[in-house]
């Protein structure tokens, strides 16, 4: 067995220190298991995986390099590449941690207008019979997001989640990466995540335990102070490998069906929308759209990322929040993701492609496959909606209404221009405006155009004066 620690990945970008303490640990502690297990293990820690397949084959005389197909881009022509250079052949085996095969999806998509992860996900719960009886959906319903976009009572008690304190073998990676990443993003402080096949379970065991039941009606809410409300926090080891996604769904759709777990539909059916729906199409969607997808800006947005985003101190609480939340820990919420972070890169034309960057370099379960189809088709619409009918963006008032961030905030959501107006609605409709004759003829954004020409001349232009004085203050840092 080869295992490679590849020091360019950790140089190519200043990632997150917990993001590489969990891989690395991760890692180190798999390559313990494999040779208590009496497999014959080379362990390396080269500058790139070129170097280390090359040192590998040189030192056994291998001339064939098995693998399971890497999922991002590109990796697969690096050791094949690297394989020839020793002269051994690459021999690339089905990749299994995934619920649903290349050729599968290709014969589902192959041939439709639009890719819709509505309809895979319910062709998927057809083929693996989950949730259905005789052929129709259990709850007689398909989708329940409209039970979903709760928000809990000021004063609701969240579960939290349960914490792998670091034992000898992660301190040992934390002094390391302490020493040579100090200028990386994010602190060590606290670090938590599971880096273990069995903690792995146990973080599963947790989250059926205690937050399955609540999955559903909070999955869109965000609240100060809580990082976790209801989430799975799976991201992490299901990107690791250490849980598979097999095991995740039959265990949750186990556990539901006990009559005293009390989970509800609308929980049990948002949860396996994510693994078996999002998860799986996304994965698809990057196999069949890169290297393209990594390069789009079909908006033609060029505008710097905000220092902000960094971690300068910015008077919007939604956004200083979440990557507050994000320094401390690595983790924020699909919601956060999307509707904070994404939504005001967009709204303020922050260029995709620095944006995706970013989205890789600080979160801990960020890996190519996962972020650049969520941040350059879901959250910034670079590829004009190849799978998503419209973009995601909203004003404050979406903020206010899903979260409880504007009560502490400097800034009012019911205010568009004047002093203390929140900056997303002007900047929301600068950029209705900016994109009005590509959305008036999208079905989904036409009526929202059409609403905006309609107002009053000068109204508008106040509203895009504002906008434009909101981008002033982004850039000189005093938003
Ligand atoms: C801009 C943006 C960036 C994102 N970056 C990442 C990333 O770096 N890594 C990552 O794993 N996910 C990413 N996502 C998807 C999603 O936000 C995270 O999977 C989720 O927040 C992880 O937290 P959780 O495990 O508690 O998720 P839960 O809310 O508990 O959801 C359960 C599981 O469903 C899967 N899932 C849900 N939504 C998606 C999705 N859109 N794409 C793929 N899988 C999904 C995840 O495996 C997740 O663990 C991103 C989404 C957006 C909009």
């Amino acid at each position: 067995m080869l295992m490679i620690e590849s020091q360019e990945i950790a140089d190519a970008l200043p990632h997150h220190k917990q993001k590489l303490v969990l891989v690395f640990s991760a890692m180190r502690h798999f390559a313990e298991e494999l040779r208590g297990a009496g497999f014959t293990l080379d362990y390396r820690k080269t500058a790139g995986f070129a170097e280390g397949v090359r040192e590998h084959l040189e030192a056994t005389g291998a001339t064939t390099l098995e693998v399971i197909d890497p999922t991002d881009w590109g990796v697969r022509e690096v050791l094949e590449e690297a394989a020839g250079v020793s002269g051994a052949k690459l021999q690339v085996h089905e990749n299994e941690l995934w619920l649903t095969s290349e050729g599968e999806f290709n014969a589902w998509a192959d041939g439709k207008k639009a890719l819709r992860l509505e309809y895979f996900y319910r062709d998927m719960r057809k083929r693996f019979g989950w949730l259905m009886s005789e052929g129709k959906p259990v709850g007689g319903t398909w989708n329940y997001d409209a039970d979903n976009r709760q928000t809990p009572e000021a004063g609701h008690l969240f579960p939290g989640m349960r914490r792998f304190p670091p034992d000898a073998l992660t301190g040992e990676v934390i002094a390391e990466v302490a020493a040579r990443w100090p200028g990386h993003f994010g602190s060590l402080e606290g670090f938590a995540w599971p880096v273990t096949r069995e903690q792995a379970l146990g973080a599963l065991d947790d989250f059926l335990e205690h937050r399955l039941k609540m999955f559903g009606p909070f999955e869109d809410a965000m609240v100060e102070g809580e990082a976790v409300l209801y989430h799975s926090l799976l991201s992490i080891p299901l990107n690791l490998g250490l849980l598979h996604p097999l095991e995740v769904c039959e265990r949750a759709l186990a556990h539901a069906a006990v009559p005293e777990h009390d989970v509800p539909i609308h929980s049990i059916e948002g949860f396996l929308r994510q693994i078996l729906g999002w998860r799986e199409f996304i994965r698809h969607i990057y196999r069949r759209t890169m290297p393209a997808l990594r390069d789009a800006n079909g908006l033609e947005h060029t505008s710097p990322l905000p220092e902000a985003y960094w971690g300068a101190p910015t008077r919007m609480r939604c956004l200083s929040e979440a990557v507050r939340q994000l320094t401390e820990t690595g983790h924020t919420h699909h919601i956060q993701r999307l509707m904070v972070l994404g939504n005001f890169a967009l709204v303020a034309g922050v260029d995709p492609r620095e944006l995706n960057d970013w989205f890789l370099t600080c979160y801990v379960d960020a890996l190519d496959w996962v972020v650049t189809p969520n941040v350059m088709g879901m959250s910034q619409y670079a590829d004009l909606g190849s799978f998503t009918s419209k973009p995601y963006a909203a004003s404050g008032k979406y903020v206010d209404r899903m979260s409880d961030h504007c009560r502490g905030c400097a800034y009012d959501p019911k205010r568009t221009v004047g002093p203390g107006a929140c900056p997303l609605n002007s900047l929301y409709w600068t950029f209705i405006d900016r994109h009005r004759h590509r959305f008036e003829s999208n079905p989904r954004m036409a009526v929202i155009v059409r609403g905006w020409i309609k107002r009053d001349p000068a109204v508008r232009s106040d509203i895009l004066a504002h906008g434009a004085s909101v981008l002033d203050a982004l850039r000189s840092g005093s938003l």
